[in-house]
């Protein structure tokens, strides 16, 4: 019986395209000024890292950037407003799984900055979550730390916690290591890793039922 639902925001609870094609713009330009290079040689440096931390922020963290301000710069470069609008559906899925009395978190390796204006336009405030952890408190996933925490916030054991991300190796394996059951959106799926995932779903607007499901 699960307790408590935790959701990763970027391309989970968000799939825009084209606030993630302006996100990776932005960032490449903001990394580019911090190492005096081309956005180009940037990307390609960040690319490097990631493939050994798995993640943009545990990357920054890695080569000793303040993952932080890196993202309050995006934040303040980025018109979100342009890049995201409201979507209903997305504030019925926290509040449908909150009225089936589970606790809903989200879980973000996004700094706080970047994540309240994204949730805001998306009209999804952070007041409709019990719980919103992002990198600028805890380390970044695929640390087990911030999964560790927030069943901690949500005062469940991990066993009671349903984990909600897009990305294997980064999210639904620690996940999983700290004893969540997950739920896989989209289709990072590799028959290798699929140990890691208990459920699949195409989108978010369909974990309702699946966490009806097995109430
Ligand atoms: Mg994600």
């Amino acid at each position: 019986m699960f307790r408590a639902v935790i959701l990763d925001f970027d391309w989970t609870f968000n799939t825009s395209r084209m606030y993630y094609a302006r996100f990776d713009e932005v960032s490449f330009e903001v990394l580019a000024e911090r190492f005096g290079c081309s956005a180009a040689e940037a990307e390609r440096k960040m690319q490097e890292v990631k493939e050994k931390t798995l993640s943009l922020t545990s990357a920054m963290r890695y080569i000793g950037l303040d993952s932080d301000e890196f993202y309050d710069e995006v934040a303040s470069r980025m018109d979100i407003c342009s890049l995201l609008t409201e979507d209903t559906r997305l504030k019925e899925v926290v509040l449908v799984i909150r009225g089936m009395s589970l606790k809903v978190a989200m879980l973000t390796n996004s700094g706080r900055s970047l994540l309240k204006r994204a949730l805001d336009a998306l009209g999804c405030p952070f007041e409709h979550f019990d719980f919103v952890v992002t990198s600028s408190e805890v380390e970044p996933k695929p640390s087990l730390e911030p999964f560790r925490h927030t069943a901690e916030l949500l005062r469940c054991d991990p066993e009671e916690v349903l984990y909600v991300g897009d990305r294997i190796s980064s999210e639904l394996k620690p996940a999983k290591q700290v004893g969540m059951k997950t739920v896989l959106i989209g289709s990072d799926s590799h028959n290798e890793e699929s140990r890691w995932i208990d459920w699949a779903l195409p989108d978010i607007y369909q974990l309702p039922d699946l966490v009806r499901s097995l109430q």
